[in-house]
């Protein structure tokens, strides 16, 4: 393909980080429907049994027939799960509750953790010509997110910043290690984002610092503000970008999506 907005296989990234509450369901959101702006065909997939993806993006539980579930349980077709969303670029395999008993359920199948991996090569998906695919894991290192580790080309890791922020880091990083060993050894970090972030608050300073300090150039150079037109958009279903294009949250969003395209080199169409 010679266009060089596309490429020819979509990079999968999970965004993932045990912790609850930092910004895993946000920053997929904004940065997909920021990636989405730039003319990249994007595709969530909201792998958290509490669907908050989906509820952030307006599909109304009556509307999630065919989920995330139904992918990794029932070998559902994608095509069937894939919903596409009235932003521009922007589709969605929506979840709900009933993936919290996948766990369970799945415990003798021994492809167990290369189902979402599976699932997202099916043939059909060329068809879409997604760019990007955004995984929002739950918060656990549970099979789901080894599922996602596992599908993936790469983890972005929100970090918020406060106190603490970097203590779960080494269990992140560990369960990266594990996928790598024995499922996907070119398991890449995208990059280490800081969300919440108050540049009057010296927390959010020192956070910032011991990231750089300990994880050096992974550290995405933009931070995203706390920012209280981004935690108003879900309630609108809407990505912030859409809901308040010129706040401070969306132009930050906008910077991350670029920053993530720039770098991408190489690309995973070479990476092979
Ligand atoms: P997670 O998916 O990791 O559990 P969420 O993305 O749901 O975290 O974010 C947790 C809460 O913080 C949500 O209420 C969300 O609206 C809020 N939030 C996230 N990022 C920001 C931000 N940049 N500014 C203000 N509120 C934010
Ligand atoms: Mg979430």
């Amino acid at each position: 393909m010679s266009d060089p907005l596309h490429i020819d296989e979509p990079k999968i990234i999970a965004v993932a980080n045990q912790k609850g509450g930092v910004g895993k369901t946000t920053t997929t959101i904004n940065l997909a429907a920021a990636l989405a702006e730039q003319g990249r065909e994007v595709l969530i997939v909201d792998l958290d049994p509490q669907g908050n993806a989906s509820t952030g993006l307006g599909i109304e539980m009556s509307d999630r027939k065919v989920t995330t579930y139904d992918l990794l349980v029932d070998d559902a077709p994608l095509e069937d799960a894939i919903q596409s969303l009235e932003i521009k670029n922007l589709s969605i395999i929506p979840a709900n509750v009933d993936l919290s008993s996948a766990d369970i359920e799945l415990i003798s199948n021994e492809k167990r953790s290369f189902l979402l991996h599976d699932a997202l090569r099916q043939p059909s998906i060329d068809a879409y010509a997604f760019d990007y695919i955004l995984i929002d894991c739950p918060p656990s290192l549970n099979l789901l997110t080894v599922n996602a580790m596992v599908a993936a080309h790469s983890v972005l890791v929100p970090l918020q910043s406060e106190f603490f922020a970097l203590e779960g880091l080494s269990q992140l990083m560990l369960s990266i290690r594990e996928v790598r060993q024995t499922a996907n050894e070119n398991l890449r970090i995208e990059g280490v984002v800081l969300t919440m972030f108050d540049s009057r608050n010296n927390l959010s300073l020192q956070v910032e610092q011991d990231a750089r300090a300990n994880l050096g150039n992974l550290v995405f150079k933009i931070c995203i503000p706390r920012n209280v037109r981004v935690s108003e958009a879900p309630s609108y279903a809407l990505p912030v970008l859409e809901y308040d294009s010129g706040s401070k949250g969306a132009r930050a969003y906008r910077a991350l999506a670029i920053e993530l395209i720039e770098n991408q080199n190489p690309s995973p169409g070479h990476r092979g």
